[in-house]
């Protein structure tokens, strides 16, 4: 399966010339799943050809303006496109008014359905479930409610050990059972243990998305073990203070989480603008936790 992630904004609460406001792409076997929607979003998946009309999830991490202001914008265009299956919106309870209050003020119409779902800011809570993958939703401390995503694909079925099964003879039936796991008992009554008979699939991989936090110590039982984590990394540690007082993280704090968490890759993200060169804010999460790599707009990064 198709398992990454397209950066579309990479900045922090203003954009850059180069650098759109938070928003990323994660394509799961086909399914195009859009995390944060900053503005100028529509523009960026125009940019890197990612066809709007295959998204039907959109997860809001909070409402400050760099992280849902294009969702008015893209939703019009949907319609415009001529969408007409359900658009599920995750996130913040206010979300759903502050949409339909746009849409009442301008006498605007969408005609595909909006669902919008709430996400909870006590507790890790699976919001969305597929034949594929979870995705659960998990709070993270900014002042204002918000919460990260974990995309975790599925286990799936064991594979045929092949010259096995044909030595036993199994029918077609019989192949279904033992890949789900069970036992073969042959003709005369002899049990063949199932794993002779397959072979494990390989691991189920996760991506996890840390939006806007301060640095969260409860999160590295959250992404423990992820093969991608993508952790704001607002500041250098010269403005460490200043990370504190907005409720934002380091490049070295988000490097700490991906360490002790033990994940395989640490993107960084949302960085201020205030910084024109960004190998000095990488160089301090390598300095903590070597497979570090900035987050580029149209960067794409593989799930594995
Ligand atoms: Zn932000
Ligand atoms: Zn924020």
């Amino acid at each position: 399966m198709n398992f990454s992630v397209t950066i579309l904004g990479s900045s922090s609460a203003t954009p850059t010339a180069r650098r759109n406001p938070s928003a990323q792409i994660l394509n799961a076997g086909g399914k195009m799943f859009l995390i944060d929607c900053g503005e100028g979003t529509q523009m960026q998946l125009r940019r890197f050809r990612i066809r709007f009309q295959k998204i039907h999830h959109i997860f809001i991490s909070h409402l400050h303006g760099d992280h849902y202001l294009g969702l008015m914008g893209l939703l019009q265009t949907m319609h415009l496109f001529g969408k007409t299956s359900v658009v599920n919106i995750y996130g913040q309870e206010n979300l759903k008014p502050i949409i339909l209050e746009q849409l009442k003020y301008t006498e605007g119409y969408i005609k595909y359905e909006l669902v919008f779902n709430k996400v909870s800011y006590d507790e890790v809570s699976r919001i969305y479930e597929d034949d594929k993958i979870t995705v659960d939703s998990f709070p993270l401390d900014h002042g204002i409610d918000c919460t990260g995503y974990l995309f975790k694909e599925k286990k799936t079925d064991r594979k045929l050990n092949k010259p096995k099964s044909d030595h036993y003879g199994l029918s077609i039936e019989d192949i279904v059972n033992v890949k789900r796991g069970q036992d073969f008992i042959t003709k005369d009554g002899e049990t063949i243990p199932n794993d002779e008979l397959t072979i494990d699939s390989r691991t189920p991989r996760a991506y996890a998305y840390c939006s806007d936090t301060a640095f969260k110590e409860d999160l590295i039982p959250i992404v423990k073990g992820v093969d991608l984590l993508y952790h704001e990394s607002t500041f250098m540690q010269e403005h460490a203070e200043r990370a504190k007082m907005t409720k934002h993280s380091t490049a070295s704090e988000a490097a700490e989480i991906a360490k002790r968490a033990e994940v395989s890759k640490l993107v960084l993200g949302h960085f201020s603008a205030r910084y024109k060169d960004l190998t000095p804010l990488l160089n301090e999460a390598k300095d903590v936790f070597e497979n570090s790599v900035l987050a580029t707009d149209g960067a794409v990064f593989e799930v594995k």
